[in-house]
């Protein structure tokens, strides 16, 4: 999301006169778009802009921002904090940075901005990429759920979403354009459009979003992220069998497979009832691949808990997974709990997911030596640019050799070897 966000108002300060600095040395102007979502996250900002300020010194007429989560919920206070940050904008006001910049640049300082702002959830529009094959494209800011661990509600506000009509003309317009997959975002997509756009057919709004994006000629594939596990509802399931647009691929964060962990996360469902949505996606979408968010060392979590979210990993199982460390985060209830998890169990039980998923990552993928998948190429190999890379429709990375006239295009391609984390392979000879 932070991605995304970062691209837009990049895009945004293009269309106003700025330009793109090729390094730091030769920017005039600094923004640092940051996270809260865990402490480390908040930590390298600050270490990041203390640098900055540093460098600042021998170069006086630079303008150092901060925006984002970390914005939003310290304020005025990074100023104090961090002294030589000249502005503060959080996540509902950064489409003002042009205006804001412009302030700067007539000498004024200590800006800050972290106000709501109604109607700002469709201010993340601009793009950057002429020529991208893939986009973002986010469709609703904030999110309504109260997670005991979670920061999300307060950095991100609450749930707000755009109009089906505009999202469907920004992705035609993408599509005009050339790009050819779009991955609809939001802290919780599977509420969009809640208390806003009435069901219609059994449909919820997600849903009706999703048959509307289907319709936009030259896309080919639809994916979103994060939806909760509770949104899997019929409709949405049924979509995976009905839209073919919509690839087979479910992120399903799941946080935990210990009961008593996951109710005192406030997640909503218990481990039969997580189960269960997995088993309702198979039978609608029998190649659906599975990747999940985990949380390790949540108060309280003792081994046997921690034991149940490693039969989860293999039960479900799930292919990719974001392993966290439990990060006490301010005014949650999580963090005023008894039994907090000492941090070489959390490093501990981290080491032994990670070593898990890379075994089952390793094994699915290899189980596809042999087996020619559809690719959708997205340019040349970041590792290697001699090679080409594209995506299954499983999300997974497949590098191969080809040239960049392939770019944009659906391709069939055998798989030869495998790693937990990528597919090598040869285009196959019927459409090279
Ligand atoms: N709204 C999304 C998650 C966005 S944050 C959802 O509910 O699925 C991405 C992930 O960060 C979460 O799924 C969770 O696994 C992790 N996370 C959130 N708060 C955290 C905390 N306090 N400590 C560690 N990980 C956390």
């Amino acid at each position: 999301m932070n991605v995304r966000d970062s691209e837009a108002m990049a895009a945004l300060l293009l269309r106003h006169g700025y330009a793109m600095a090729d390094s730091e040395d030769e920017a005039d102007v600094i923004l640092l778009n940051t996270c809260s979502i865990r402490d480390l996250a908040e930590q390298k900002a600050l270490g990041k802009m203390s640098a900055l300020v540093t460098e600042k010194r021998s170069k006086p007429t630079l303008r150092l921002g901060f925006v984002g989560c970390l914005a939003q919920c310290r304020g005025a206070e990074l100023l104090q904090r961090v002294p030589g940050v000249d502005l503060v904008v959080g996540t509902q006001r950064f489409h003002h940075l042009p205006e804001y910049l412009d302030r700067l640049f007539a000498g004024e300082g200590g800006i800050v901005d972290v106000a709501e702002e109604p109607g700002s959830e469709s201010a993340v529009r601009d793009h950057l990429a002429e020529g991208a094959v893939t986009a973002f494209v986010s469709i609703m800011q904030g999110c309504d759920m109260r997670c005991s661990f979670c920061i999300v509600p307060q950095t991100r506000g609450a749930e707000r979403s755009r109009s089906i009509g505009e999202i469907v003309e920004e992705v035609r317009e993408l599509a005009e354009h050339g790009v050819r997959e779009v991955t609809l975002l939001g802290q919780i997509v599977t509420s969009y459009g809640r208390g806003l756009i009435p069901k219609k057919n059994g449909r919820s709004p997600f849903v009706q979003l999703l048959e509307a994006l289907h319709e936009v000629r030259g896309l080919e594939r639809i994916r979103f992220t994060s939806p909760h596990p509770k949104g899997f509802g019929d409709d949405l399931v049924a979509a995976f069998r009905d839209l073919p647009k919509l690839c087979e691929h479910a992120h399903l964060p799941a946080q935990s497979g210990s009961d008593r962990i996951l109710k005192a996360m406030r997640r909503g469902y218990d481990r039969a009832m997580f189960l269960r949505i997995v088993e309702r996606l198979r039978a609608a979408q029998p190649k659906m691949v599975f990747s999940s968010d985990i949380i390790v060392g949540f108060p309280g979590e003792t081994d046997e808990d921690f034991e149940q979210t490693v039969s989860l990993m293999r039960e479900v199982p799930f292919e990719q997974a974001y392993i966290f460390k439990y990060s006490k985060r301010r005014n949650t209830p999580a963090a005023e709990l008894p039994g907090q998890v000492p941090t070489a169990t959390k490093e501990e039980r981290n080491q032994r997911l990670l070593a898990i998923l890379n075994e089952i990552a390793t094994r699915k993928n290899r189980e596809l030596i042999g087996q020619t998948v559809e690719i959708l190429v997205e340019g040349r190999s970041p590792k290697n640019a001699a090679r080409m890379f594209g995506r299954t429709r499983t999300n997974k990375g497949v590098v191969f050799e080809g040239d960049l006239r392939h770019k944009g295009a659906l391709l069939p391609v055998r798989v030869q070897r495998a790693t937990a984390l990528t597919l090598y392979g040869i285009l196959t000879d019927e459409k090279r």
